[in-house]
């Protein structure tokens, strides 16, 4: 299921980028600036917690636990400042 981005575009904010990483949220590619944003998040170390007991389990399909409910307008809001 993972989809690299063909378009060079970030999943996330869908500006163009030729650097993107796979979000520890969910799944999608994301440009330097997206992951920058979501390590702020309160919820990041969750996210990465049980992504790296999922590996430690063997899990490697791990697919992330979702982006966080609210998290477009949350990052809107960083953004603009
Ligand atoms: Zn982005």
């Amino acid at each position: 299921m993972n989809q690299l981005p063909t378009d060079g575009k970030c999943q996330r904010c869908h500006k163009d980028t030729n650097c993107t990483s796979m979000s520890r949220f969910n799944t999608q590619m994301c440009c330097s600036d997206c992951l920058d944003l979501e390590k702020k998040h309160p919820k990041y170390h969750v996210a990465e917690t049980l992504e790296l007991d999922a590996i430690k389990q063997g899990r490697y399909n791990f697919k992330g636990i979702g982006l966080p409910s609210g998290y477009t307008k949350w990052a809107c809001v960083r953004q603009t400042r």
